[in-house]
């Protein structure tokens, strides 16, 4: 780890580790975020693994200019007048994920919808636009511990977990973006922030907070789960029986297909979602059998997820 002041060869040092799939943890005005490719799986695992998340919560996607979410999601009126009236700035709009969707699955945790938002701060526009490819970045601190507004926190927590660290300073506003659901016909704000509900409602009208609706989730964190597939999902498996797909990992005989076939628990959380996905629509399988994951790292997110793809069919 190492943490440079941001200049036009930093940010461009660290425009070229992300795109070869490296983190970099990097400023915006409300805390320092911990950035990595959004559209290779690989380095969005390798977020969650760094920040040693044992579940996987769907990231915020960021975005230098509104013409990159051709790649990512479907754009309806809210979101144009929205961001017109508060991008760039902290405010995270979902959206649902284009059929096109460039992001990875693992940004969204396997849900149809997709988290975006574009930053102000200079340093975090001109590292989007050197890497030229959206960043997923979650806040730059270990799970569990308080926000990073400074780059020194991100050393501190993250240490060498990340492959560079660039210092902006501290931060203009400290606290998390605010967060609004545009997947529903009523917008619902999911987290709020420095852009108030009522500045919202001046732009599109009513926005429910969850409480009132008992469907609705009444927090990002009951929100966060649950994509499971629609046919049950048995784990630790070691063959497939009869009419099972077997989701493989490592030397797996007769899998139908592999997590990670040389045992590499990145690239099996990279390729998790999809492939619980492409298993559950092929109309040829009635369950799906998963091989045994190692409990340990990410590894532990992995299986997380898992159960409650289980659980959830009994
Ligand atoms: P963080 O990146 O740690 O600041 O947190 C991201 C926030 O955005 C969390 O509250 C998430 O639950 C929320 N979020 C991200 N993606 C989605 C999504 N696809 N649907 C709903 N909420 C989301
Ligand atoms: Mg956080």
């Amino acid at each position: 780890m190492s943490v440079h002041a941001a200049n036009a060869e930093t940010i461009s040092a660290a425009a070229q580790i992300l795109r070869g799939g490296g983190l970099v943890a990097f400023p915006t005005e409300t805390v320092y975020g911990l950035g990595g490719d959004a559209t290779n799986g690989k380095a969005v695992a390798a977020i969650f693994a760094a920040k040693g998340r044992p579940t996987f919560n769907p990231l915020i996607v960021h975005v230098a200019d509104v013409a990159w979410m051709s790649d990512l999601a479907v754009t309806d009126t809210r979101f144009e007048n929205l961001a017109a009236a508060f991008w760039p700035g902290p405010l995270t709009l979902v959206l649902p994920r284009s059929a096109a969707c460039k992001a990875s699955e693992l940004v969204s945790a396997g849900l149809a919808s997709i988290a975006v938002r574009m930053p102000d701060h200079p340093v975090a526009q001109k590292l989007l636009r050197a890497t030229d490819r959206p960043l997923a970045a979650p806040s730059a601190n270990p799970s569990g511990r308080v926000s990073p507004t400074r780059a020194a926190h991100v050393a501190e927590g993250l240490g060498d977990k990340v492959n560079m660290i660039i210092d902006g300073g501290a931060c203009r506003v400290g606290l998390e973006s605010t967060v609004v659901d545009l997947t529903t016909a009523r917008a619902t704000l999911l987290r709020p922030g420095v852009i108030t509900a009522e500045e919202i409602e001046a732009v599109i009208g009513t926005v429910g907070t969850g409480a009132d609706d008992p469907s609705a989730p009444k927090s990002p964190g009951q929100l966060a789960s649950h994509y499971a597939p629609s046919v049950p999902v048995r784990l630790e498996a070691q063959a497939a029986q009869p009419g099972e797909a077997l989701l493989g990992f490592g030397m797996s005989m007769g899998a139908t297909l592999n997590l990670s076939a040389k045992g590499d628990l990145l690239e099996a959380a990279a390729n998790l979602f999809a492939m619980l996905r492409e298993l559950d629509n092929a109309a040829r399988f009635k369950a799906i059998a998963v091989a045994p994951i190692p409990h340990a790292g990410i590894g532990l997110a992995i299986n997380d997820r898992l159960q409650r793809a289980a659980a959830a069919k009994g």
